[in-house]
């Protein structure tokens, strides 16, 4: 329908200010499938005298029959004029500015038409300010690609595309706007969004929005690390982190984010490689059941690998829970220069990686039952023996002491340790793991 619909109107989607407009009758975008905070925003601004689209993901997953998590608008009213039209508006002053008007529960982004910029980038060509102002036209060429480009307005109800995107929705191909080396530099960040959307519509990407990539990847460093903090929390924690991961490797990014991750995967680790994979399935999971997930247990499972060869390596000089300690410490301040993790997550990160040597330990296993962070450490603790570490069977042992009645519970415990003396000893030879593999804990030294 949509093919059809497009080859009829094609001759007229050439013309660069003459946008394809597909009216109400000939696409499936519905006013009852668009929240009732947009609605409202968009009827306001109307009758305050401006226009007012819906545009970008909310346009873009209507349009291939998903539900859209959140819709933006764009407005000829300018911020002031936002504020004055709305009670909860309120200002954000990034890199561009935008408003933020509360309705009810939901917060909906409403952004003033971008012109086409001054040319104040720094000498790689990124955009240091984007706040000129324009019309629908302009607006939509400086949108990053061409199926986030369609604009749907309840003035005629009719989807608007000056960009070709109903062609690449069609097409399921993701196509930057414009050159692809200059909007890249204009703002690297649209490198990972080419993966996060390729990954999380399984859309296919150009070829001339996917070549780029490899070559401009290394602009990545000049984001602030709290960007890009953001940017993994949308890669990771949206449904489609699997596929993500994949592309990101393929695509060469994962070296920009997380250097040293990908350091240790290019070394050969297959069982931290798996331990990867697997956390970014679980995530996924849990997404599509709307269970919480949290970006603590991402880094924890994403620095892993590094952690864990880094503590092999200082184990050499230092006694175990030293080098772990240490590498643990080293890593984490090393990622901080390429994302940034807030505390809020960094501290349960941390907690969950302690707790895994107490774990395969089985001290105290009462106590260790009661930590507000047993649950994930023991979660991560499965995840790891998933991906091939061997960790003496204590998944198992703790899954069947969270399930048995308390005699049987002391049971285990003086079992454990009938069995705990004489394999660690065993266990204290020198050998070369064969991978990240076991615990960088692997004695207990008190
Ligand atoms: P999602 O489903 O993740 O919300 P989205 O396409 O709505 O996807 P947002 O980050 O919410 O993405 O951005 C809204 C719209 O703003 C995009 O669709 C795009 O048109 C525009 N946009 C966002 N970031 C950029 C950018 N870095 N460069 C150019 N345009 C951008
Ligand atoms: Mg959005």
């Amino acid at each position: 329908m949509l093919k059809r619909l497009i080859d009829k109107f094609r001759p007229r989607a050439r013309h660069p200010d003459r946008p394809l407009i597909i009216p109400r009758d000939q696409h499936n975008v519905s006013r009852r499938d668009i929240s009732q905070a947009a609605i409202k925003i968009m009827k306001r601004l109307e009758e305050g005298g401006f226009q007012g689209f819906l545009v970008g993901g909310g346009v873009r997953d209507l349009l291939l029959g998903g539900h859209p998590k959140d819709f933006d608008i764009a407005t000829d009213a300018k911020p002031e004029q936002i504020k004055r039209l709305f009670r909860g508006a309120r200002i954000i002053g990034r890199r561009f500015q935008i408003v933020h008007v509360r309705m009810g529960r939901e917060i909906i982004e409403v952004t003033t038409f971008r012109g086409h910029h001054d040319q104040s980038g720094n000498e790689d060509g990124m955009l240091l300010r984007d706040n000129v102002y324009g019309t629908l036209e302009t607006d939509a060429v400086r949108r990053d690609f061409t199926v986030n480009a369609l604009y749907y307005t309840l003035n005629d109800f009719a989807i608007h595309d000056y960009t070709g995107g109903l062609k690449d929705l069609e097409k399921r191909t993701l196509r930057i706007i414009g050159d692809p080396h200059t909007r890249y530099k204009e703002d690297p960040v649209r490198m990972l969004r080419a993966i996060r959307f390729a990954g999380k519509l399984g859309f296919q990407i150009d070829p001339g929005t996917a070549d780029p990539i490899l070559e401009l990847g290394e602009l990545l460093r000049n984001v602030p690390p709290a960007r890009l903090f953001e940017e993994v929390l949308k890669l990771f924690m949206a449904g489609s982190a699997t596929a993500t991961f994949t592309l990101m490797r393929e695509y060469g990014l994962l070296a920009h984010l997380f250097p040293a991750t990908e350091a240790a995967l290019e070394a050969g680790d297959e069982t931290g490689l798996t331990l990867i994979e697997e956390t970014m399935a679980n995530t996924d999971k849990r997404v599509r059941a709307e269970k919480p997930v949290t970006p603590a247990f991402i880094y924890a499972a994403m620095l892993w690998p590094p952690m864990a060869a880094r503590a092999d390596h200082l184990s050499k000089s230092m006694p175990p829970q030293q080098a772990y300690q240490q590498a643990a410490t080293e890593v984490i301040g090393h990622q901080l220069g390429h994302t940034s993790i807030p505390k809020r997550f960094l501290i349960p990160m941390r907690e969950m990686w302690d707790m895994q040597h107490r774990l395969v330990q089985k001290r105290h296993p009462q106590r260790l039952l009661e930590h507000s962070r047993f649950r994930a450490a023991y979660d991560f603790l499965l995840l790891r023996e998933a991906s091939g570490e061997h960790l003496d069977g204590a998944g198992n042992w703790w899954t069947r002491f969270q399930d048995v009645d308390e005699a049987e519970q002391q049971k285990m415990i003086a079992e454990s340790r009938q069995g705990a003396k004489p394999k660690s000893g065993r266990r204290r030879s020198r050998k070369r793991r064969p991978s990240s593999g076991d615990s960088p804990n692997p004695a207990p030294q008190e």
